[in-house]
């Protein structure tokens, strides 16, 4: 058996180091080909060390430190696009991996997609770079891992409705009073699964779970009025699929991200690993499951709306969002202020072109200032 080659994108984040301790294990069957990071050269010259890809690319590189390595914006297409790359882990947060997505997708290659934002804010854009290259997109997403896993190569004729399960965040009970002023520390608390801050940020207020929607409509190609979301506070149940019988069914395990980012290397197949701890029911019971407090969480209808509206409004969501946390994170803004500057940037901007990748860059580029300028930061 030869090894197939991965290139990791974002290799020192939450996902990048998962990933890495899943290939460990999975030397005799992948081989790192490329690692690349924004700016965190200790740790990314550890994992070159352990790993010897033959590409290594940093984006803030500082100019003589690392003279063999890539460096700046670039180096994730360079990485993206190696021949000896058969998969590409796009594990970078936020709109900055939407071009190696597409590049990748171009030359034919698999994405394992950790980075929705690209598919969010690209959709259409990236669907046809797959179609066009020859490439396949598989979802690291752990609730999209489940429904791939559940739909099992079913056409979506036969999927009557997805069922999207969402942790509710540290803030489930929170009330709208509660919520305005949760302070940065609080909403770092996830109750089931640790991860980068942004996301962590877009799950505290369930803008995660609307660019997941999105994600699942483009994904598996379902209208969005044939995808729900209900709260399931203990991350065990990764999402289910109702088939146009009535039967229903769903993917299970014990909260952790190594599970789908191995079966995105492997799909269709299976590999035996221990990565995942053994499934026990009794220890993970009981299994709740809730409604969505809609009125609480503004997020979630702002991004689904932005879907079904389609265009560069997925785009400008994702972009209000990006900026909008960045802000919380740095102290600026309150955590009430997130879903409102999206609000407010969907209501400006919700109708610009999107067809092509400029477009669509330029839509971001209008949100963030729409953004910055809300605030004046
Ligand atoms: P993280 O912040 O821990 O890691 C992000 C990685 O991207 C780092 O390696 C960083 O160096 C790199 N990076 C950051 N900004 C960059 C830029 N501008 N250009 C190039 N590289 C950059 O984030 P994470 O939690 O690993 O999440 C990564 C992606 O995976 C996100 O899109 C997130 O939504 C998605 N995801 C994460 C989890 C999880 O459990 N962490 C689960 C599902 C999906
Ligand atoms: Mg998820």
């Amino acid at each position: 058996m030869t090894a197939r080659g991965v290139a990791i994108l974002g290799s020192t984040g939450s996902i990048g180091t998962t990933a890495l301790r899943v290939l460990e294990r999975q030397r005799e069957r992948f081989h790192v080909t490329a690692l690349t990071a924004f700016s965190n050269a200790a740790l990314l010259a550890e994992q070159a060390a352990r790993f010897a890809p033959r590409y290594v690319g940093l984006v803030q590189n500082g100019v003589g430190e690392h003279p063999g390595w890539g460096k700046g914006t670039g180096c994730l297409i360079d990485a993206a696009v190696l021949d000896e790359a058969d998969i590409v882990l796009n594990a970078v947060v936020g709109a900055a991996g939407l071009d190696a997505t597409l590049a990748a997708l171009e030359r034919g290659k698999r994405v394992a997609l950790a980075n929705k934002e690209s598919l969010v804010m690209g959709g259409s854009l990236v669907i046809d770079a797959a179609r066009r290259g020859g490439g396949e997109l598989v979802p690291v997403d752990s609730e999209h891992s489940a429904i791939l896993q559940c739909i099992a190569g079913r056409p979506s004729t036969e999927v009557r409705r997805l069922v999207v399960t969402a942790s509710g965040g540290p803030f489930r009970r929170w009330s709208r009073a509660q919520l305005e002023n949760a302070t940065l520390a609080d909403a770092l608390q996830h109750p089931t699964w640790r991860m980068g801050r942004k996301i962590t940020v877009d799950s505290a207020t369930l803008a995660n779970k609307a660019l997941e929607v999105i994600e699942a409509h483009f994904l598996f190609g379902l209208p969005y009025d044939r995808i729900e979301v209900v709260v399931h506070p203990q991350s065990v149940v990764h999402s289910f699929v109702e088939f146009v019988d009535g039967s229903v069914l769903a993917q299970l395990g014990v909260p952790s991200m190594e599970l789908p980012v191995l079966y995105a290397l492997t799909y269709p197949d299976r590999v035996t690993d221990t990565g995942v701890p053994p499934f026990d029911p009794v220890e993970l019971s009981p299994l709740t499951f809730e409604k969505v407090r809609v009125q609480e969480f503004p997020a979630l209808e702002l991004g689904i709306q932005a879907g079904r509206a389609g265009g560069s409004a997925p785009a400008v969501f994702n972009a209000a969002n990006e900026q909008a946390v960045a802000y919380f994170l740095g102290g600026a803004i309150r955590f009430g202020e997130i879903p409102r500057a999206i609000e407010s940037a969907l209501g400006r901007l919700g109708n610009a072109p999107s067809g092509t990748r400029d477009a669509i860059l330029a839509a971001d580029a209008s949100a963030r200032r729409h953004v910055q300028e809300l605030f004046r930061c």
